[in-house]
């Protein structure tokens, strides 16, 4: 599904260059829930910026179901961007102006796509997140949770190959992990969070925890998520104290 292969990123200001992302390695499976933790400045942000097409790498490669991310020509990037990928960061982005329902089928209307099959499809996406009820409402009459469930539907019009989600903070971030995990639980939907909570992480099939620009550890879940949790706090505090 994605694969990232020695991935090198740097920043240039002025005449220093400063590298960011070192040899980053990774895998997700489709279907696979994987969160990437890590202490602050270890590459998480500049990571998912540049498997959503935001940012170009230096060197390396990513690659989706086969197909490199990166270097691509504009017109593939708003396909791929539109057709592939599906978005859900901080703040959700709802246009005020919108109903959930408008608002869970922008991603088909960008693509002019025909209005029976896009409704059916946003009506579906409703009932699984609950959100029915509150189809005609506005995002200013809605709740924190609601907003999250819409941000989650809209994501999943397309049939994105991949979501990305980061900077899902405090509490942002836990009516958008139930949704994350009905997503792949109901539709196998593949999903790659960035995250500071090890709650949320806890959620997850896979952490990758991320040093220095690397990813220097991945954990797997096995047993409950309680004792997942324990393990990442426990990771994170080693991390930590190595810096
Ligand atoms: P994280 O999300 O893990 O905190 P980031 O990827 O945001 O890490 O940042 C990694 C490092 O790169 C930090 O030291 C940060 O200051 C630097 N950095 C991030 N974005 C830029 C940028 N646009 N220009 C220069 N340096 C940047
Ligand atoms: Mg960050």
């Amino acid at each position: 599904m994605l694969h990232v292969n020695h991935l090198y990123k740097s920043y240039h200001t002025g005449s220093a260059t400063y590298e960011v992302l070192k040899d980053v390695n990774l895998t997700v499976e489709k279907g696979e829930f994987v969160a990437v933790m890590g202490p602050s400045g270890s590459g998480k942000t500049t990571l998912l910026n540049c498997i959503s097409c935001f940012i170009p790498h230096d060197s390396g490669e990513i690659l989706l179901n086969g197909t490199p991310l990166g270097n691509l020509d504009e017109a593939r990037l708003a396909q791929v961007r539109s057709k592939k990928l599906g978005f859900v960061f901080q703040d959700f982005c709802l246009l005020d102006g919108l109903t959930v329902f408008e608002n869970i089928c922008i991603p088909k209307i960008i693509l002019h796509s025909p209005y029976k099959p896009m409704e059916a499809k946003a009506q579906n996406l409703m009932e699984l997140f609950d959100i029915t009820d509150i189809a005609d409402k506005y995002p200013a009459e809605i709740s924190g949770g609601q907003k999250q469930r819409t941000a989650v539907a809209r994501a999943l019009m397309n049939h994105p190959d991949l979501i990305l989600a980061g900077n899902l903070v405090g509490r942002s971030g836990a009516a958008v992990i139930g949704a994350f995990r009905e997503a792949k639980e109901k539709l196998d939907a593949t999903i790659f969070m960035v995250t500071h909570d090890s709650f949320s992480a806890s959620h997850c099939d896979r952490v990758l925890l991320m040093r220095d620009g690397q990813v220097q550890k991945e954990l797997k879940r096995q047993g409950s998520r309680r004792e997942f949790m324990d393990i990442l706090l426990d990771e994170l505090k080693q991390l930590n104290e190595r810096m």
